[in-house]
């Protein structure tokens, strides 16, 4: 067995990415086994215990040559999606489930393209899998489970605590939308699982790419004809790959035990006949490419051996690893020789994924029910026109802003299922209440629950950090690293914000950012959208790149964040086309590609001084604010000669007034002082209207 240590692998794939850009989609299963070995060195005892027994029953019962009674698996999928193709139908894991038993019993179409030098020690492995019929509480279930996260985005493991059925009883299978397990530029993981020897209660099962199960729906076009989850059951039922100690010794006791699978040195891509890598074979064959434990394409391969078939008997005849599968007991209770029908469970969504509407806007909804037929539908929709609905398909206008809840009930003649989102639809007012000059340095510690929406996915994504940042308290950072899946994105969504305030004044957006590269040649995308209709659609600004302004060049560390303000830059977006806009959203969407972390701080949206300068008479008042920053008392001196004062305003970032001091001035006062004791540490606004022009000046207090 190969087992690469993490650096290692990743200090091969650099070696060869100049040469090799082409992607490989590999297995996962070494990578697994190699971070759970290390996790638990205690595991060799019981992986060497496994390989002996293998070692010496693939011998055995080949000799044997046993046809066997089919074995029954009954198997669960756990689809987790965002709603999006990986929440993939019901047909489609109904064709994976016939694709697994034509494999395992030798039924498959293509038993014809298995070559002439390999015919005879093709096997029929005597497996049977059924979707499950009950699930562990006992309640019918057509064996599909569907949960929302967004761990379907590289979860990975995580994805196994969101849902599982015991796992002597049920095969668990979850389905996701990318895997980030050991993927790098060059190689894609389709899909991992662990073998009986490595397993246990809270692990078991197999993670495979939505993309890669069957051969239909969102797997048109994969090359692949539902084999890798033929390949990870494999794995399941306890066959190592056949490369798996190269070329190798003795082959009933290294590489993957069994001798009628020729020995093989690397894995095969593609569909390589002519490929002989390993010459101590006695006699000595071709690889065995059409092998379901290969890496060969899907259309490629097509058989088990009756070596392999011996291992998986070996693993059926033990408590310890798959025979409790097969049990009766576990027939019984997973009800796979039934064939109940089902009551629905009620699910849903918007049509387009979006659950923000301007106020008297439209939101499609699309059922995702699932487990049974639905023959009622009963939507009830809080603030929405019509209020309820019986499609399954409705169209709801929103014409009040605030957060509603959405309902559906399902019902068919074997009973109804509910489900209820609270505060699912955001209805943005047509005007919004949060003002312009806009200063957003993530100081509140709710910021992300009270007016910006930040995506993540487990440890990766936006965050608001504490601990780097440009200035005051906090900031924002897109967590990415070597584990970040390669092209993965996450947003990050501002508050709406009434842009009209500061019309022609020259909006502009700036914001703080601190980037390198991690790689040479490679570099994260941070791209600046906004929107005009409350997240419906947006309009990308620029998409930043390392040389286009994100950091600096020629300057690559893995894992490097800024710990001075001179490592952070200020970029600048007119928003001069948007100045109408009176609920402009602003998107922040970071672009992986396995690198570094970007850091973000001081999102504001600000009127150009000059401009507002400019706009005054030319023989214009100065005004200055000082000190600034301020500990506590600051300075603001107008040049009032001549124009009509109608005062000052202290906004905070968020465009709250906190003072309002227009009545104790007076024509006459060129100067003022304000006391800033009061206020908490942070950015500030003085907003001066001096002959019916507003001029904005930022402070900043510091205690
Ligand atoms: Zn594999």
């Amino acid at each position: 067995m190969k087992i690469f240590s993490k650096s290692l692998v990743i200090m091969c794939l650099l070696s060869i990415t100049n040469v090799l850009m082409a992607q490989h989609n590999i297995c996962g299963t070494d990578q697994y086994m190699a971070e759970m070995l290390k996790a638990n060195p205690q595991l060799l005892k019981s992986i060497s215990d496994y390989n002996d027994g293998i070692s010496k029953a693939s011998d055995f019962d080949i000799r044997l040559n046993k046809k066997g009674v089919t074995r029954t698996i009954p198997v669960v999928f756990h689809v987790i999606h965002t709603y999006g193709a990986e929440n993939i139908s019901k047909a489609q894991i109904e064709d994976q489930m016939r694709i697994l038993n034509e494999a395992y019993q030798r039924l498959n179409k293509d038993t014809s393209n298995t070559r002439s030098i390999f015919k005879s020690v093709a096997g029929d492995l005597d497996v049977e899998f059924k979707l499950a019929r009950k699930d562990p509480s006992g309640n019918c279930t057509e064996g599909i489970t569907r949960t929302y996260s967004e761990l379907t985005d590289g979860g990975d493991e995580a994805v196994k605590n969101l849902i599982r059925w015991d796992y002597r009883k049920y095969l668990n299978i979850w389905v996701i939308k990318y895997i980030a397990r050991d993927a790098t530029p060059t190689s894609r993981v389709l899909g991992y699982a662990t073998l009986p020897a490595f397993t246990n209660s809270t692990s078991d099962g197999i993670v495979i790419l939505a993309d890669y199960v069957g051969s239909i729906g969102s797997a048109i076009g994969n090359n692949n004809n539902g084999a890798t989850l033929v390949h990870e059951a494999g794995h399941w039922l306890g066959l190592y790959h056949p490369f798996q100690g190269g070329c190798g010794g003795n082959c009933s006791n290294s590489g993957d035990y069994i001798c009628d699978t020729p020995p093989v040195d690397e894995p095969s891509y593609g569909c390589p006949t002519t490929n002989n890598t390993c010459n101590n074979d006695v006699p000595n064959q071709l690889d065995m490419v059409e092998n379901y434990m290969d890496y060969a394409n899907g259309t490629c391969q097509n058989m088990f051996t009756k070596g392999q078939k011996a291992v998986v008997d070996y693993n059926f005849g033990n408590a310890s690893y798959r025979a409790q599968n097969i049990s009766t007991a576990a027939h019984t209770f997973t009800g796979v020789f039934t064939t109940p029908t089902c009551s629905a469970i009620a699910d849903f969504n918007t049509a387009n994924n979006v659950i923000t509407v301007c106020q008297g806007g439209n939101v499609s909804f699309k059922d995702y029910s699932y487990n049974g037929v639905v023959s009622s539908y009963d939507w009830t929709f809080e603030g929405g026109t019509p209020a309820v609905s019986g499609t399954s398909a409705p169209t709801i206008t929103y014409n009040g802003t605030g957060l509603y809840n959405v309902t559906l009930k399902v019902t068919n003649a074997q009973g109804s299922n509910t489900k209820v989102v609270t505060k699912m639809i955001n209805v943005i007012p047509s005007v919004s209440l949060n003002a312009t000059p806009v200063a957003e340095g993530f100081e509140n510690a709710n910021v992300l629950t009270t007016s910006w929406k930040a995506w993540e996915t487990g440890e990766y994504g936006w965050k608001r950090i504490t601990t780097t940042k440009y200035e005051g308290n906090a900031g924002m950072v897109a967590t990415i690293d070597q584990g970040t899946v390669n092209n993965a994105s996450y947003s990050l969504v501002s508050a709406p914000y009434n842009l009209s305030l500061i019309k022609g004044r020259l909006p502009k957006l700036k914001f703080k950012v601190a980037y390198r590269p991690g790689i040479t040649g490679s570099t994260e995308i941070l791209t600046v959208s906004v929107s005009s209709d409350c997240g419906q659609t947006w309009r990308a600004l620029k998409a930043y790149s390392n040389s286009s302004g994100l950091g600096v060049d020629k300057v690559v560390e893995l894992g490097w964040k800024p710990t001075i303000q001179s490592e952070w830059k200020e970029l600048i977006l007119d928003l001069s086309a948007y100045e109408n806009v009176k609920n402009l959203m602003v998107k922040f969407e970071a672009r992986s590609r396995s690198g570094n972390s970007i850091y973000l701080d001081n999102v504001n949206i600000e009127a150009d001084l000059a401009a507002s300068n400019k706009l005054l008479s030319p023989n214009t008042s100065t005004i200055s604010v000082y000190p600034n920053p301020s500990k506590g008392s600051v300075t603001i001196e107008i040049n009032t000669k001549g124009k009509s004062f109608e005062g000052i305003k202290i906004l905070s970032t968020t465009g709250q007034v906190i003072e309002n001091i227009e009545t104790i001035v007076n024509q006459n006062d060129t100067e003022f002082n304000f006391t800033a004791n009061h206020l908490k540490e942070g950015i500030y606004f003085a907003q001066i209207k001096l002959d019916g022009q507003l001029i904005i000046k930022k402070f900043i207090v510091i205690f």
